[in-house]
């Protein structure tokens, strides 16, 4: 089983193209759907009292909720972002932690054993408070938001250093490492101690970093991209999902299964963006998806 610990949110979104408010959003809610495909997911994490009912009970379809808490004097996590005309670029327009504020999670004692944590975009203070609550988590990665890296870059860190892997995006990379080199950048995140790095661009794929090795691969080429929210987060949970599905302790490890594990992130990652919001994880088969991943392997053969 795979712990979820994040954002459960209401996002604004706006594309040059339309703009859709107060829809499903959160980083926690894009990784828990993209891994469910692969493996059981519960997710600890906190709404308020707009949150609708409708996008509680879609959840709940997919994922373990026993740990999401209901804050009934306070409003949801609140997220208004832009996307240039590229719907590369995104702006961040309002953050408003409301729930997320003062949130003190609970851990339900059933969790605790989980072995594998996923920490997707909340507070790193809360990052590494919350790592400290499992007993014996054997993989733990994180990911972090232009908001944590502006407001609190030391916890930041700190939070890296208690993880194996990092997944995060070039521009948050660049801002977190300081420098507009994605090398040095890759190299500043294994140098606080995680086994691997993971550096998503978007479109052009990812940069996948051991302190061995730095491997690129490139991303899914797609017609249809509506909504670019959710792609990280739905590639760490599609990532993270099959490394779970492999049964084996050793995964990070074998290069050969990491790199089949970045292609079922870019593949979940790539159906995150074909709709507004998760729309579109909720409304797709395990089938669509080996269908994608096996189209996306042939292209990359050389
Ligand atoms: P991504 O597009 O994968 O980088 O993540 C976008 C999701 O992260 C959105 O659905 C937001 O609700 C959520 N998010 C944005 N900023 C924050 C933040 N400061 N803390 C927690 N979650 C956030």
């Amino acid at each position: 089983m795979l712990t979820v610990f994040g954002s459960v949110a209401l996002d604004t979104t706006r594309t040059p193209f339309e703009t859709k408010e107060r829809i499903m959003g959160g980083a926690a809610t894009y990784a828990s759907m993209a891994a469910s495909f692969f493996t059981p997911v519960s997710l600890i994490g906190v709404v308020g009292n707009d949150f609708p009912n409708a996008y509680y009970d879609m959840l709940k379809e997919r994922v373990d909720l026993k740990g999401l808490s209901i804050n009934n004097n306070k409003k949801s996590f609140f997220y208004d972002s832009s996307f240039d005309y590229d719907l590369s670029h995104r702006t961040t327009n309002v953050t408003q932690l409301n729930a997320l504020e003062d949130y003190n999670p609970v851990v339900p004692a059933e969790y605790t054993e989980t072995k594998y944590l996923y920490l997707a975009n909340n507070d790193p203070i809360q990052n590494i408070k919350i790592i400290e609550k499992f007993k014996q988590p054997s993989l733990v990665v994180c990911d972090t938001i232009e908001y944590w890296i502006q407001n609190k870059k030391d916890a930041v860190f700190s939070m890296i250093e208690k993880t194996n892997g990092v997944v995060i995006n070039d521009q948050e990379a660049r801002l977190l490492c300081e420098t507009s080199n994605l090398l040095k950048c890759g190299k500043e995140l294994l140098s606080r101690g995680p086994n691997f790095a993971i550096i998503k661009k978007g479109e052009h794929g990812v940069l996948f970093f051991t302190k061995d090795t730095v491997i690129p691969i490139p991303g899914y080429p797609l017609e249809s991209v509506v909504d670019p929210t959710g792609a990280g987060d739905s590639f760490a949970g599609g990532f993270f999902g099959y490394l779970i599905s492999r049964k084996s302790d050793k995964v990070i490890s074998d290069l050969s299964v990491m790199k089949k594990a970045i292609l079922m992130g870019s593949v979940m990652g790539t159906f995150a963006i074909e709709a507004f919001g998760p729309e579109k994880l909720f409304a797709i088969s395990i089938k669509d998806i080996h269908t994608r991943y096996n189209k996306y392997k042939q292209m990359l053969l050389v």
